[in-house]
C-alpha cells in the first residue's frame, strides 16, 4: 500500500511553477523536471519549451471556452463550445471539448438541490441539461477514437500525442478493451516513453490492476502533479475513500483538475451515505 500520508505531507511542501498549456491554453503547475502533464487536458507539456511560456490565447482555439470557464458564464461558454464543435473533425479539439462538456455535465448533476419540495422543476431542469451535456462528451471522445482510429490504419508514422488523446478518450468512454489495444499501439510509437507511461498509469489504476501501484507511486516520485488524483482513485478503488478525500483536498489547494472534481463529488457521496 502507498504511503499516502507521506505524500500529502510532500504536496504541502510543493511550490509548483505555473506554466500555460500549448494544447489547452490552461495555467496548469507542474513541480518536476523537463515535462509534466496539464492539470486540464492531461497532454504532455515539455515546461522547459518556449511553447509552454510563451503560448498565446489567439493561437489555441478552446481558450475561449476555457475563458468562459474561468470566469463561470456558462451560458456564453456553452455557446462558444458547441460553435467550436460545429463541424469540427480535429481530434485534439474535440478531445478538448469532450473534457469541457464532461465538466459542465458534471456541475450540472451536482447542482440538484434536494431541499426542493414539490414538483422539484429546477431539479429535472439540471438533470435534462446534465443528460443532454453527458451526450455531447460522449460525442466528442467517439469521434477522437474514430478520427484518430482511421489515421492509425496503416501509419506507422502517426503522432504518438495523437494516440496518447484517443487513449485518454477510451477511459473517459470506459472502452477497456480497445483501450488495452491502444496502449499497446502507443508503446511502439512513443520513444521517449514518458507519454506511453502516464497512460499506463491511467489505465491501470482505472482497471485496478496489478502495475497500478507501482507506477502511481513512480509519478509521485517524479514530482508529477496529476499522479495525486491517481494515487487517490487508486485508494478509491481500493474503497479507502477518507484517504482519497484526504489527498483530492490537498490537490485541489494547488491545482484545478476536472477529474479530481469529479471524483472528489463521488468520494464525498459514498462518504455521506455511508454514515446512515
Ligand atoms: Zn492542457
Amino acid at each position: 500500500m502507498i504511503d499516502w500520508k507521506k505524500h500529502v505531507r510532500l504536496m504541502a511542501k510543493y511550490r509548483p511553477a505555473a506554466i500555460r498549456c500549448p494544447h489547452c491554453g490552461a495555467t496548469t503547475v507542474s513541480a518536476s523536471g523537463n515535462s509534466s502533464f496539464c492539470n486540464f487536458c492531461e497532454q504532455r507539456v515539455d515546461t522547459l519549451s518556449s511553447a509552454a511560456i510563451e503560448v498565446s490565447s489567439a493561437e489555441v482555439p478552446f481558450a475561449s471556452v476555457l475563458a468562459g470557464m474561468v470566469a463561470g458564464d456558462w451560458k456564453a461558454t456553452l455557446e462558444s463550445a458547441d460553435k467550436l464543435m460545429k463541424g469540427n473533425s480535429r481530434p485534439e479539439q474535440l478531445y478538448l471539448l469532450g473534457i469541457f462538456y464532461r465538466r459542465l455535465s458534471a456541475l450540472k448533476f451536482q447542482n440538484k438541490n434536494y431541499a426542493l419540495m414539490g414538483f422539484m422543476e429546477p431539479n429535472a431542469d439540471s438533470i435534462r441539461d446534465s443528460l443532454d451535456l453527458t451526450m455531447k462528451w460522449k460525442e466528442c471522445f467517439f469521434k477522437v477514437v474514430k478520427i484518430v482510429g482511421d489515421e492509425q490504419q496503416g501509419n506507422v508514422q502517426i503522432e504518438p500525442e495523437l494516440v496518447f488523446i484517443k487513449l485518454l478518450s477510451e477511459l473517459n468512454l470506459k472502452r477497456l478493451v480497445e483501450a488495452q489495444v491502444t496502449l499497446k499501439a502507443l508503446q511502439s510509437l512513443d520513444k521517449r516513453g514518458t507519454l506511453y507511461e502516464y497512460a499506463l498509469m491511467a489505465y491501470e489504476t482505472e482497471t485496478d490492476g496489478k502495475q497500478a501501484e507501482k507506477l502511481v507511486s513512480k509519478a509521485l516520485a517524479q514530482n508529477e502533479i496529476n499522479a495525486y488524483f491517481y494515487l487517490a482513485l487508486y485508494l478509491s478503488k481500493r474503497g479507502k475513500l477518507s484517504e482519497a478525500e484526504a489527498v483530492l483536498g490537498k490537490l485541489a489547494s494547488i491545482a484545478s483538475m476536472p477529474l479530481a472534481k469529479e471524483l472528489d463529488y463521488t468520494v464525498r457521496l459514498s462518504l455521506e451515505a455511508s454514515k446512515f
